[in-house]
């Protein structure tokens, strides 16, 4: 049984609130949001973090942003605009190395980011 939070979120051994999935993608809600739409758009296949993409991963984060540009239509989150943030490494305050995707609105975001 694989360790990684996302992956057995993913694979469903352990429950999260899944708003979207296909054959490559999985999302579902954060649990502990930080705004009143905030949503984890993940790959099924388990990636590090965007330093570990490969060049045949490039069709893959296509269909993950793609799967973001839908989410965001069908949580109303257009036009009035969101965020959509990979955190990256211990600097960009990665916690999960597992690929993610945080889609965030419902309120106004500010900038610069904490
Ligand atoms: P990051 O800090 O960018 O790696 O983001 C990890 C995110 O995963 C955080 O926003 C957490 O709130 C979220 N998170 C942690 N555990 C879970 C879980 N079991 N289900 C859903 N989201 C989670
Ligand atoms: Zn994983």
């Amino acid at each position: 049984m694989t360790q990684c939070l996302f992956c057995r979120i993913v694979k469903k051994e352990i429950p999260g609130r899944i708003v979207y999935e296909d054959e490559a993608v999985v999302a579902f809600e954060d649990i502990n949001p930080q705004a009143p739409v905030h949503i984890l758009v993940v790959p099924r296949k388990h990636v590090d973090s965007l330093m570990n993409l490969t060049q045949g991963d490039k069709e893959l984060m296509g269909s993950l942003f793609m799967v973001a540009n839908e989410l965001a239509k069908t949580h109303d989150l257009n036009p009035s605009g969101f965020r959509a943030v990979i955190n990256t490494g211990p600097g960009g305050g990665q916690t999960v190395y597992h690929l993610h995707v945080h889609l965030m609105g419902g309120r106004q975001m500010t900038w610069p980011p904490g």
